[in-house]
């Protein structure tokens, strides 16, 4: 009688070691900042196709064209690359 007792309290341990465990770790996932699964996060580098430098996402001139993504440093560098590759 005692000894299934002491199985009882064993298995809830062990169910709440599990859950104590998985908690843990669920905590730590959400205060860790998990990087490249949050979409474009704010510093990405994006390179201007037509002096081909790097330069914050934020700060870059986009344009979509074709459904394709540019970036670029400046209206100027814009322009010229879309003189310079007119179809
Ligand atoms: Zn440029």
């Amino acid at each position: 009688m005692i000894r299934a007792l002491f199985r009882l309290v064993f298995i809830v341990f062990v169910l709440y070691l599990i859950y104590a465990v998985v908690r843990f770790f669920q905590t730590i996932g959400k205060s860790m900042p998990s990087r490249n699964e949050q979409g474009p996060v704010q510093g990405t580098m994006v390179k201007d196709e037509f002096c081909n430098m790097y330069l914050p996402r934020n700060e870059a001139v986009r344009e979509v064209r074709d459904g394709r993504e540019y970036f670029f440093c400046s209206d100027e560098c814009r322009k010229k690359f879309f003189e310079a590759n007119k179809p």
